[in-house]
């Protein structure tokens, strides 16, 4: 063969070669839900599958990595998904209380890392957290830089760009946010992503009246706490749904909206009909061992998994069976 066509025929190869590699590379383990489901995209204001087909995650948010890091493993990840059945579970990278990512990114890095690994490695989805309740928009961009680089081929991966914004106006939120959805589309043109707003990420009244337009494959996040949130905050993310508005609940919770306080077990059952009858997806808050109601585990509980009954407090059970219901 004449020396152009060989070349051509040792390139052809070589790629070949690098995409079957790269194919294994990427396998999620057979029905996993990343198997099942692949690349995720909005459709509407419904989350889907590769093939267009609506899907709904449910899982676990680990707590603040700097005040849980002992829970930031592979193997906590492992038994999340195997155990507890979560097809999605959330790392929550906290950017205030000491020892932050602002303070130390690389104890950040080493806790976020093993997470997002794990969760590509058990095939289920991640929410990569940028858990602020202020604005840190220098340390975000820097941040997903990194993130959607590399990690934006993986289908595994959504982004959540700011936790809860508390007392901030749309206005802002939303000039912030997009913002970081030009940073990140610039590197990953696809992977889902979450964009808050203000109030701990109730007002969607606000989204809806002034949404975010041109962007892709963006949801906004609502968060409840069931013993504090009523009726009201599902009929107002009705009513954004209804205007077009995609919703994810990247946190929630059965307790008070302290976090503490009483369980509000009925009124957990009433989100999850909730959620299941709109199929929005959803990450309960939290996997970590504090004296409160919300936290899902006894200081007992290993790092690791393989927690027995005993070792979950009544959140944590509640979760659990939860998980195990719905995601068989
Ligand atoms: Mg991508």
């Amino acid at each position: 063969m004449s020396f152009p066509l060989k070349k051509y025929f040792m390139k052809s190869l070589f790629l070949s070669l690098f995409l079957v590699l790269g194919t294994i590379a990427f396998a999620a383990p057979k029905n996993s839900p990343v198997a099942i489901n692949g690349k995720l995209r909005v459709i509407g204001t419904q989350l889907s599958n590769t093939d267009g087909q609506p899907v709904v995650l449910r899982g676990a948010s680990l707590g603040w990595h700097n005040l849980w890091p002992r829970f930031y493993n592979k193997s906590a990840v492992k038994w999340l998904a195997t155990d507890w059945k979560c097809s999605v579970v959330r790392a929550a990278m906290g950017l205030e209380i000491e020892d932050n990512y602002r303070e130390n990114p690389e104890f950040a890095m080493q806790c976020m890392t093993p997470v997002i690994e794990a969760a590509i490695k058990n095939g289920i989805y991640v929410i990569i957290d940028f858990h602020a309740h202020k604005k840190y928009t220098a340390e975000a961009k820097k941040f997903f830089t990194q993130m959607a680089t590399k990690y934006g081929m993986y289908p595994n991966v959504i982004y959540e760009i700011w936790n809860e914004p508390d007392y901030f106006e749309w206005a802002e939120v939303k000039a912030y946010s997009e913002e970081l959805i030009k940073t990140i589309r610039a590197i990953d043109p696809d992977n889902i992503i979450l964009v808050g707003n203000p109030h701990w990420d109730q007002d969607l009244h606000l989204v809806a009246a002034d949404p975010i337009l041109n962007a892709t494959n963006i949801m906004y996040t609502m968060h409840f706490y069931a013993a504090t949130h009523e009726k009201w905050l599902r009929d107002r993310t009705d009513a954004a749904i209804a205007q077009g508005i995609p919703v994810f609940v990247s946190e929630c919770g059965g307790s008070e909206a302290s976090g503490d306080g009483r369980l509000g077990t009925k009124e957990w059952h009433e989100y999850v009909a909730w959620m299941e009858s709109r199929k929005i997806s959803w990450a309960a808050w939290s996997v970590s061992d504090k004296n409160e109601t919300c936290s899902m585990l006894l200081p007992r509980a290993s790092a690791k998994g393989n927690w027995t009954n005993d070792l979950l407090k009544p959140w944590g059970r509640l979760v659990r069976e939860t998980l195990v219901e719905l995601n068989k």
